[in-house]
């Protein structure tokens, strides 16, 4: 037993059951226990690989990206931004990549959005070269130009789940028998409690609703119309979501979602259709697959050129971490990315308009 659950059985028998979305936050950010706050869970050895960790090609096109969206916004200081940035490597490749953009590095200043003490500290070493600021939130972030970076944070925000009944939607709680984890049903809430799902939805679906990505989303939106720039997600998900998505992720492998608390990895799809609704103000490209925008910013050529003076058995391994960024059946599909950008202005090149 892990002592997260200890203290989550204890809890729910004290105070009743608590939502997903509470289950989620305190699986991943408990002070002590959360999975993110005590433990670095990426590569080979951790739990799970994400991009940046399977190829610098990743975050060098999308620095290069970016630079070029704010070349053609006027090169005017701007802070870049990463939120959720795991060990710190997307960050690296994208200023590595940028340090030949003239005058990037000098007009830039460097956030990023942590929650996760031990995370941070992997942050820091990886960017020890260069002058970074920490935030716990959006808050004080510089008003000014803002160039926003975000791989897999989105799916790691906690989601409330309801599913659809006779008599009106019940929201999924979190509950305990026999000191083990169930699921169970809360009370009733009125059909129309979630208006836009209404009608997309019959009796015994289940939806999501992630309320922490809403001030995100409206900070962004904000801050790219008063003052320029752009903003790049990447996730994984899909367009008007349904169904239960929540899942965990243990040595590489995906398993009950109540049974290791603490211990593995916690996420939801990202439906983009809610993230960016109701922006206004700004324009949101089409979501555009991974393997699309990567191929249409030169990764192949890249490639080539990265391994030109490589032996043939190198060659092999790098070619093979730049197709499981692309391919299909792999992270190029499911892994999905929009930009946000200004109005009569250019949208970041790669994206689907
Ligand atoms: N972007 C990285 C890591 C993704 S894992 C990569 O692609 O490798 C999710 C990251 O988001 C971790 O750094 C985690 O600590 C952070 N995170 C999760 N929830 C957060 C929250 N509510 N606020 C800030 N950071 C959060």
């Amino acid at each position: 037993m892990t002592d997260l659950l200890n203290s989550l059985l204890l809890q729910i028998k004290q105070t009743g059951p608590i939502t997903v979305a509470d289950y989620m936050n305190i699986c991943l950010l408990h002070p002590k226990h959360g999975y993110y706050s005590k433990q670095d869970p990426f590569g080979k050895k951790g739990d799970f690989i994400t991009s940046p960790e399977i190829s610098q090609v990743f975050g060098e096109l999308l620095g290069l990206c970016l630079a070029q969206n704010w070349i053609d916004q006027g090169m005017e200081p701007f802070s870049l931004v990463e939120a959720g940035p795991g060990r710190g490597t997307l960050m690296a490749d994208i200023l590595r990549a940028t340090k030949s953009v003239p005058d990037f590095h000098k007009n830039m200043s460097i956030h990023l959005i942590e929650e996760s003490p031990a995370l941070k500290k992997i942050q820091r070493e990886t960017l020890s070269n260069f002058c970074v600021q920490w935030h716990k939130s959006f808050d004080h972030l510089p008003k000014k130009q803002i160039y926003f970076i975000a791989n897999e944070f989105f799916d790691a925000l906690p989601i409330r789940q309801f599913k659809k009944t006779k008599t009106g939607w019940s929201e999924i709680l979190v509950s305990q028998q026999e000191n083990k984890l169930i699921f169970c049903l809360g009370n009733k809430i009125p059909l129309t409690a979630i208006p836009h799902r209404i009608k997309d939805t019959k009796l015994g679906d289940i939806i999501e609703i992630c309320a922490a990505a809403k001030p995100i989303m409206k900070f962004l939106s904000g801050q790219i119309m008063n003052y320029g720039g752009c903003a790049i997600i990447i996730d994984y998900g899909a367009n008007h979501l349904k169904g239960n998505t929540l899942q965990s992720v243990k040595n590489h492998n995906k398993i009950n979602t109540l049974k290791l608390p603490g211990n593995s990895d916690l996420t939801a799809h990202v439906d983009f259709t809610e993230l960016t609704k109701d922006l206004s103000n700004i324009l949101v490209t089409k979501t555009t697959r991974q393997g699309t925008l990567l191929k249409r910013l030169g990764i192949i050529n890249r490639m080539e050129k990265l391994t030109s003076n490589l032996k043939e058995n190198q060659k092999i391994d790098y070619k093979a971490a730049a197709q499981r960024l692309i391919e299909p059946n792999e992270m190029g599909a499911l892994f999905k990315a929009i930009a946000l950008y200004p109005s009569k202005l250019t949208a970041p090149a790669g994206f689907d308009l």
